[in-house]
């Protein structure tokens, strides 16, 4: 059986899903490649305002709402036992005019609402099969499913995740690494409330943040040795209760873990290309790093948006060479500047140099002293570009700045 579409989505994540939502509101036929949604994904995914009025255009929100925790406040705290180390860092939304950051969702939830608003358009023809094989011929590309089925496509949108076979397909290479660190990923109670604050300690294995869910309850991802994170996970519930109470300094009160711990094996992959033959490399296929500062969701949203916007610039050939390359070229600066402070400040973590320790405590300090430049922080986190908007608009009319919120 042969199938011709106008957009060729491959892969079920968050990412692909959002995708197939977001070409079919604009009016483009799709099919979409890949397993039923993931329903046993423990983690949580904190996004911020400007990927929640995206899901607010495709009409997600709502149905995400009553199960999310906003977060209003974000502390970085220096848990490190080095020579050299950082004052706390606290960001409040108010200081930059807005009620939150963004919401904390569960991913099972998050994966069961886009999969219902999936099979609900009438736009998206869901094929629940891997794409075993791709085809590039002039105009078009041509994926063979795992069902038998061709699917034909002037675009394909490769969101089939870190190990993307569409990327390699498309001929383009990624400088790939693992890293000596893995998530461990759990939901925990506590005693005292959250006050709708994120916090996430700096260690000399990655970050520990814990991240407000609805209630007394909380989210936590702890990055750690590739071994600690096998041994904490199989530790007794009390046992690593008391662990996570330790390492929060009794921040929330008495800790209760819930059930249903997972390991996350961390690594970085960044392509060369964003696009090419057709293809177009979306979320994890386009950007792996490790989980600090709730980047990699937000970024994927961003690059659908993008794709989608240039595939409509360019309707009579969304996958032409022109319309790749103004996708290419629009996410770059935003990947590329993303990827490397985040690397960045893993490796200031894990380093144990004096020049690196020096470099991250003089940022934060920075940072935690000077308000216009934490609220320049604060606006690029939400909007890339709007920091520098704001800071030039604060050059051409100045107001005194410069209060403590080093805590
Ligand atoms: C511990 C942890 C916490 C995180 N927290 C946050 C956070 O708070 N905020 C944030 O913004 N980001 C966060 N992230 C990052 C976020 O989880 C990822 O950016 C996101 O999951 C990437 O989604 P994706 O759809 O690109 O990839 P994936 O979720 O990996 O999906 C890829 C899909 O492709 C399918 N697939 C693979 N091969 C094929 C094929 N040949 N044919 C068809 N389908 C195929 C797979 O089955 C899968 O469904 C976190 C990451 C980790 C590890």
């Amino acid at each position: 059986m042969s199938v011709d579409t106008r957009i060729l989505v491959a892969g079920t994540g968050p990412v692909g899903l959002i995708s197939a939502l977001a070409f079919a509101k604009a009016g483009f036929s799709v099919v979409l490649a890949g397993p039923p949604a993931r329903t046993d994904d423990g983690r949580t995914t904190a996004l911020m305002v400007p990927a929640l009025k995206f899901l607010a255009t495709l009409g997600m929100l709502d149905s995400l709402e009553p199960d999310a925790a906003p977060l209003k406040v974000m502390r970085i705290i220096d848990g490190t036992s080095r020579l050299i180390r950082s004052p706390m860092v606290t960001f409040r939304a108010g200081e930059i005019g807005e009620e939150h950051f963004g919401l904390n969702f569960q991913n099972r939830v998050f994966n069961a609402v886009l999969e219902k608003a999936v099979e609900a358009h009438s736009g998206i023809e869901w094929r629940r099969a891997m794409v075993d094989n791709w085809t590039l011929e002039p105009g078009k590309v041509i994926a063979t499913l795992s069902d038998g089925t061709l699917v034909e496509a002037p675009l394909a949108v490769a969101a089939d995740g870190r190990n993307s076979q569409a990327r390699q397909a498309a001929g383009i290479s990624a400088s790939a690494q693992s890293l000596p660190q893995a998530a461990l990923v759990l939901n925990f109670v506590h005693s005292r409330d959250h006050a709708f604050t994120s916090t996430e300690f700096h260690t000399e294995t990655g970050p520990f943040t814990q991240v407000p869910l609805p209630g007394r309850r909380s989210s936590l991802v702890w990055v750690l040795r590739p071994e600690t994170a096998k041994e904490f996970a199989s530790v007794g519930d009390d046992a690593l209760s008391q662990r996570v109470e330790q390492q929060m300094q009794s921040m929330l009160g008495r800790v209760t873990i819930e059930g249903g711990r997972q390991i996350y094996p961390l690594s970085t992959s960044l392509p060369l290309r964003f696009a090419q033959n057709r293809i177009a490399l979306v979320g994890e296929a386009a950007h792996v790093f490790p989980p600090i500062g709730a980047q990699g969701l937000n970024l994927g949203i961003r690059d659908v948006d993008q794709l989608v916007e240039t595939a409509a610039k360019h309707r009579d050939d969304s996958g032409a060479p022109e319309a790749l390359a103004a996708y290419d070229a629009a996410r770059r600066p935003d990947i590329v500047a993303r990827t490397s402070a985040v690397n960045l400040l893993n490796r200031s973590l894990l380093s144990d140099m004096l020049p690196a320790q020096l470099a991250r405590s003089a940022g934060l300090n920075v940072l935690g002293v000077f308000s216009p430049l934490r609220a320049f922080f604060m606006r690029e986190g939400l909007r890339p570009g709007s920091g520098f908007s704001s800071a030039v608009a604060g050059l051409r009319s100045p107001r005194r700045g410069g209060d403590a919120a080093t805590d």
